[in-house]
């Protein structure tokens, strides 16, 4: 079966499910974005901090590539 986590990040399809509209601060106008959400692990400090998956949505411009994450849970 395909691996829906695949990154393909060099494909060139038109094919983008998840592609979204939407402002860019690098280009300065709406853009296609690829949206993914990643779990980032969260590591607090010392031995003992209690490691947390935290579900990030990151979107990376079509257009330059600019990249940020946002996360999901407002804590
Ligand atoms: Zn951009």
């Amino acid at each position: 079966m395909w691996s829906v986590c695949g990154d393909g990040s060099m494909a060139t399809t038109d094919d983008v499910t998840n592609g979204m509209t939407e402002p860019c601060e690098v280009c300065d106008t709406d853009t296609l974005h690829e949206i993914t959400v990643q779990l980032i692990t969260e590591g607090g400090s010392g031995e003992n901090a209690r490691y947390s998956r935290e579900p990030y949505r990151v979107r990376e411009c079509l257009r330059c590539g600019n990249r940020d994450s946002q996360r999901m849970n407002n804590a």
